[in-house]
């Protein structure tokens, strides 16, 4: 198949290209390219947001870190205020893929596939960023400086590197108010509301957990079966209370 490849250098201009040819944004391509090369029907039609310098930038003022759409993974793990602040998003981004996926998939790419193994959507969930959007274009993440939040993030995979989670977990506490999402459980990353309700309430890790299963579906396939993701996901439910609540 022949490509069209657009390359606009504003977010108006990126969002007109789409809206009149129909295509699909293009960012890093380890989603959409992979999809074309393993058969999938993609469309002809790409409007990279290569050029589009302001979705690339990560920009601190004394209140929030904002991350464009673009940034890669690579870049938001380097980042000394992601670090301090977004403990579950840095963990995530260092552990995403190997290093040629982390320096070109995005943050944007990651969390508009949706896919339930998308590692950085659980850390989204639980730090509750403003997502600003422009028509269907996700231009950036804006994450409140919260020295009070602590989280935390795990994945475990069927090895250590370049693995497809089996289970994904991220959990945050401010001031004793917990959220909890999971990924690889569900047909989607889930935000556990009634167990970070269970935390919040301070009624207990057992209960929590106990809650959880309640909230989460997991099916077996290639990368675990049901009942292993269930137990994982219990260990894990708890350890990362324990470290978000020291
Ligand atoms: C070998 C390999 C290993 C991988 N390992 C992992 C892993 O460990 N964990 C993990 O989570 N993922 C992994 N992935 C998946 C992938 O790298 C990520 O999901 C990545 O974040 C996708 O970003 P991208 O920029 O490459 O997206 P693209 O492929 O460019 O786009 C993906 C989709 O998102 C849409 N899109 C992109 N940007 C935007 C935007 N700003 N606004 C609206 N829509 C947008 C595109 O139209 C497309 O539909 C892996 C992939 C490969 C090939």
């Amino acid at each position: 198949m022949d490509f069209r490849l657009h390359y606009p250098t504003t977010i108006a201009e990126a969002v007109a290209a789409r809206r009149s040819t129909g295509g699909s944004y293009l960012c890093g391509g380890t989603v959409l390219l992979v999809d074309h090369y393993n058969g999938k029907r993609i469309a002809q039609d790409l409007v990279s947001l290569e050029r589009i310098e302001e979705l690339h930038r990560i920009d601190e003022d004394e209140e929030t870190i904002s991350i464009g759409s673009a940034c890669s993974f690579s870049q938001i793990e380097k980042h000394p205020a992601v670090k301090r602040y977004l403990g579950a998003l840095y963990l995530s981004a260092r552990e995403i893929g190997g290093p040629q996926i982390r320096n070109r998939g995005s943050i944007g790419g990651n969390y508009a596939s949706a896919s339930p193994a998308s590692d950085m959507i659980a850390p989204i969930l639980v730090l509750d960023p403003e997502i600003v959007m422009e028509d269907d274009l996700i231009v950036r993440f804006v994450f409140r400086k919260d020295e009070k939040v602590r989280s935390a993030f795990r994945k475990v995979g069927k090895r250590t590197a370049l693995a497809v989670s089996s289970v994904s977990i991220a959990v945050s506490n401010r001031d004793g108010v917990y959220r909890v999402a999971v990924g690889s459980c569900a047909p989607k990353v889930v935000l556990c509301s009634r167990t970070s309700e269970v935390l919040s309430r301070g009624e207990g890790i057992e209960r929590a957990k106990d809650t959880l299963m309640g909230e989460i579906s997991p099916i077996d396939d290639r990368w675990g079966s049901a009942e292993y993701r269930r137990a994982v996901v219990r260990n894990l439910l708890e350890r990362l209370v324990e470290e978000v609540s020291r």
